[in-house]
């Protein structure tokens, strides 16, 4: 009875050690954002936001219409509303809503979804035959004004969280930021080589399982060869994509917040996360504080 007892309260020590370790663990990596992952899959702070890797379309291009196709339930339409007029209030935004809108070549389909809810995803990208893009679909979660993506590959959206100042930026132009962001991503797919990128669509889950089952040896002449391929480890395609779409966040927010006290706030978190994760990206995001000279760099120059 005793070695039964015994036996039960030894292995209730290991299960609460090993609790308490896992609480550990997982505490300290959500608190501590630490330095870009080594790892070469996909980073899971960039599914965490985006929900899953874009989907392409093959096949004919369907008679969708041209311009832009809101395709938003009734019950987000209000809230919809919103951040659209929000986006549209920046020169940015109308001149990128304007292109989309006025191309007869284009199907920009933009919808609302409650799954991933805080985040957005851009995809179900297509291209016609003379390898132009001719549709994509921007799916915007519906707490879309709610939720500060990580700063790692989310530098801009991540610097309109509370922070220890008092400047609060709402959740409409969180919203309108993370609208940006989208396109962004659109606007970079269509210049993108297509056949470049619909075989890093094939080929980064055939690298991710090889590096999985071969002891995540990134060496692996095999994963070696498929880099080669498609332009980089899936790590590097991910982070370029991203802070192309956030580069055009940033646009958007430069002529959002024409305030110099809260643009300076705003941008100066910027380039913290942008100097600590994202050092060799640093040009494209300084471009756009250089663009117009006559403002404040707000510490980038
Ligand atoms: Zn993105």
């Amino acid at each position: 009875m005793n070695k039964t007892r015994l036996s039960r309260y030894a292995i209730f020590l290991m299960l609460f050690a090993s609790l308490v370790f896992l609480v550990s663990v997982v505490g300290h990596s959500a608190l501590r954002p630490g330095p870009v992952p080594s790892a070469v899959l996909v980073p899971s702070e960039i599914i965490a936001y985006h929900g899953s890797m874009p989907e392409i379309e093959t096949g004919p291009v369907p008679d969708q219409g041209a311009g832009i196709k809101e395709d938003i339930a009734s019950k987000y339409a209000v809230r919809y509303q919103n951040w659209k007029r929000e986006f549209l209030s920046t020169e940015a935004g109308r001149t990128q809503w304007d292109l989309y809108q006025n191309n007869p070549h284009f199907t920009l389909t933009i919808s609302v979804s409650r799954e991933n809810a805080e985040g957005a995803t851009t995809g179900k990208y297509k291209w016609n035959d003379a390898g132009q893009l001719v549709a994509a679909t921007i799916t915007l979660g519906s707490r879309l004004d709610e939720g500060y993506p990580n700063p790692i590959y989310f530098p801009v959206m991540n610097s309109l969280g509370p922070g220890d100042s008092t400047a609060r930026v709402d959740g409409t132009t969180l919203a309108a930021t993370k609208i940006a962001h989208e396109f962004g991503h659109v606007n970079r797919t269509a210049k993108a080589d297509p056949q470049l990128y619909q075989l890093q669509s094939q080929l980064i889950p055939q690298y991710n399982t090889i590096f999985l089952t071969n002891g995540r040896n990134p060496s692996d002449p095999k994963l070696l060869d498929l880099a080669q391929q498609i332009g980089g480890t899936p790590v590097e395609i991910w982070e370029d994509r991203e802070y192309w779409g956030e580069a055009n966040a940033m646009v958007y927010l430069r002529d959002r917040v024409t305030e110099d006290n809260l643009r300076c706030l705003l941008f100066s978190r910027i380039r913290h996360s942008v100097d600590l994760y994202a050092k060799s990206y640093e040009r494209r995001f300084l471009d756009i504080v250089q663009a117009n000279p006559t403002s404040k760099m707000c510490g980038w120059q």
